[in-house]
């Protein structure tokens, strides 16, 4: 196709995809891929699921749109889903409708919060660290959160109030910390910067800094959440006892359907009680298309069939598989698999294989499994992430597995 009317941000593949099935994909060719980035992380139950597009249609005949003037059913049904299920923690909801939204959600909510819990002079605490190699969106508030120059150039000046430290580094992380800080941002598995999980350790003493500093724990579960690492949140995948203060989510929420969310705490914050949640009050927040009727329809028969087949547990079984398999082709060219569950990323070595100019070794790998038949996804120069949806079938992993070999035994 001729895309001359349309803004050319992304730096696209030469096809052009006409439908979906299951792990399938197809192009307007006809050529079938086997599709290991399934929306990038979102279409967490394949293309064209039954479930998803009957409750999606029959939302549709009854009513789409109707704005946040008036109740929305859907809206509440869901968020008891999500925070009775997912989250497992006493908090509040807010939809949006993407995941840059959802950070940018919980940034206002943090610098509201710091207006409440100012430093000791009185003055506000408005500054969030995030990490190196971090990825929370493309907005203005997202993309400053970022913690990755590319990301921002030419676009400053950014907003103010963010600090970007080395990840998993506690000492780096408390010298950062001043009297502005009101939180702390991470991703539980940073995708888009290369999939490099959280420690343990470090997530810990993460929480605990929060606690001796009063300040939010913000955790960005867009890539990693809704069971994709093994667990319903990708922290719980990594440390089940730790307990957020604000979480962001978007992608596989709905299963390919535009939806975010963010949730906010009701644990007390201060001597008197008062809930964290209760700080968002009307007026504060707002999206006309947050929570559509259709929306809340798609993603609540989502959230169920994630429950109801368990596929927390399948993503941490078919994920140990592929990381046993690929590390067991013992390939020059790779450097272990790292990540948990469905969001595993494949190391490319530096050096082992030569690269066209211009190009990273992880998308020129990326193009050659693309031409191979099989869809990936680059994470950082040197990383191809493998995110298939969480129900592929098992014949399809190994046929995916199959295409990544020859490609990979052939550089
Ligand atoms: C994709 C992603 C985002 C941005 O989500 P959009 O829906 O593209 O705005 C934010 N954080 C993480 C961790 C992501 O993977």
């Amino acid at each position: 196709m001729e895309y001359q009317y349309v803004l050319p941000t992304y730096g696209q593949a030469p096809m052009d995809m006409a439908r979906g099935e299951g792990s399938y994909l197809f192009d307007t060719e006809g050529r079938r891929y086997v599709d290991f980035c399934a929306g990038i992380a979102t279409c967490c139950l394949g293309h064209a699921n039954p479930i998803v597009v009957e409750a999606l249609c029959e939302q549709a005949h009854k009513l789409m749109h109707c704005s946040n003037l008036y109740g929305i059913p859907g809206q509440a049904a869901l968020a008891e889903q999500i925070v009775e299920h997912i989250i497992g923690i006493p908090g509040k909801i807010f939809f949006c409708n993407s995941g840059a939204e959802a950070n940018d959600g919980i940034i206002k909510v943090a610098r509201r919060f710091g207006h409440r819990r100012p430093a000791e002079d009185g003055s506000p605490r408005y500054e969030v660290i995030t990490f190196n190699k971090s990825f929370h969106g493309r907005t203005l508030g997202s993309m400053s959160a970022t913690g990755q120059k590319k990301i921002q150039i030419e676009f400053d000046p950014l907003l103010v109030g963010f600090k970007y430290v080395d990840f998993n580094n506690l000492e780096a992380l408390r010298a950062a910390v001043g009297k502005e800080t009101c939180g702390i941002m991470l991703e539980a598995i940073q995708g888009e910067g290369g999939v490099n999980p959280v420690q343990p350790e470090f997530l810990r003493a993460v929480a605990e800094l929060c606690k001796e500093k009063d300040l939010l724990l913000m955790v960005d579960e867009v890539q990693c959440g809704f069971c994709r690492c093994g667990a319903t949140m990708g922290w719980k995948a990594v440390c089940p006892e730790i307990q957020p203060d604000l979480v962001s989510c978007a992608k596989g929420i709905g299963g390919g359907f535009p939806m975010g969310c963010f949730w906010v705490s009701d644990r007390a914050m201060d001597a008197e009680g008062t809930a964290l949640s209760s700080i968002m009050n009307a007026g504060s927040h707002g999206s006309t298309f947050g929570g559509t009727p259709i929306a809340c329809a798609t993603s609540l028969a989502v959230v169920k069939e994630l429950q109801r087949g368990n596929y927390a547990e399948r993503a941490k079984v078919l994920g140990e598989h592929i990381k046993s398999t690929v590390e067991g082709w013992n390939l020059p060219c790779v450097e272990g698999v790292r990540g948990l569950g469905l969001l595993r990323g494949v190391g490319l070595k530096k050096g082992a294989f030569s690269v066209p100019e211009g190009m990273t070794p992880a998308a020129y790998v990326n193009s050659l499994c693309r031409e191979a038949g099989l869809l990936a996804c680059p994470a950082g120069p040197d990383t191809l992430r493998l995110i298939p949806a969480l129900n592929i079938p098992e014949e399809v992993l190994e046929e995916g597995l199959a295409l990544l070999h020859s490609v990979l035994a052939g550089l």
